[in-house]
């Protein structure tokens, strides 16, 4: 039993009609979904399942199931309970997934302009941030220069390569708290041409101008080896 993820193909994807394929405790499950469980530092998808007559389900949170093509899609407590073969249609919270897209992104040139190991990231709806190794006295809010890059924009490009190519650049992985999925024979990679290139599986935005601009919002010690800066899209709070 596996699910469709269709977020991979086209994040913009805000519906999809799919059928359910087994319910229980932890969530139901769909034969295919754009639904973006939590991974990789970004929060899982919120939204709405509705039933052809318009009953709706709301989906609080959307998680990985036991293997990473399995989807747990999180009812909100007391929804009605669908039942497997039902077709649903699928809806997600597209202005909070829009401004993770965004944030995300924005998280990989960030990664760029601070040449420094990425030890830990989260991307929230509202803000994110990526932990570095690097020495406290070289960061400086206002030397953390994105803003022109987004400015001048570049269209994101997803680009999948062998286990084995990734093993044989294992510079392309910054992330040092999070090895990229192997097992499966291939890994997505995000490419920003001439700014970024590396293992991702998360949700981006086409072109980094979508991002439209970041504020660096904190800068803060969490250890010896993890200075985290933390950052929100200009414009909102
Ligand atoms: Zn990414």
């Amino acid at each position: 039993m596996t699910t469709e993820l269709l977020f991979r193909e086209d994040a913009y994807l805000r519906t999809a009609s799919a059928r359910v394929l087994a319910v229980n405790e932890r969530g139901i499950e769909l034969d295919r979904t754009v639904f973006y469980p939590q991974g990789g530092g970004q929060a899982g998808d919120s939204g709405m399942l509705r039933r052809p007559q318009g009953e709706t389900i709301a989906i609080i949170d959307t998680r990985k199931g036991e293997t990473p093509d399995r989807v747990l899609h999180v009812p909100a407590p007391a929804s009605p309970v669908l039942q497997p073969g039902e077709t649903v249609t699928l809806e997600i919270d597209w202005p909070r997934r829009y401004r993770l897209m965004r944030l995300h992104t924005a998280l990989h040139l960030l990664s760029c302009v601070i040449t420094a190991p990425v030890t830990g990231g989260n991307i929230a709806p509202d803000k994110a941030r990526l932990d570095f190794d690097i020495d406290f006295s070289q960061l400086n809010a206002e030397r953390i220069e994105t803003n022109a890059l987004i400015v001048a924009g570049a269209a994101t490009e997803t680009v999948w390569i062998t286990d084995a190519e990734l093993d044989s650049q294992p510079e392309l992985v910054k992330t040092m708290s999070v090895q990229p999925p192997r097992g499966a024979g291939r890994v997505r990679l995000l490419r920003i041409p001439g700014i970024d290139l590396q293992p991702c599986g998360g949700t981006h935005v086409a072109d980094i101008a979508e991002i439209q601009g970041i504020r660096v919002l904190k800068i803060r010690s969490e250890g010896k080896r993890n200075k985290r800066v933390e950052i929100a899209l200009s414009g909102s709070d």
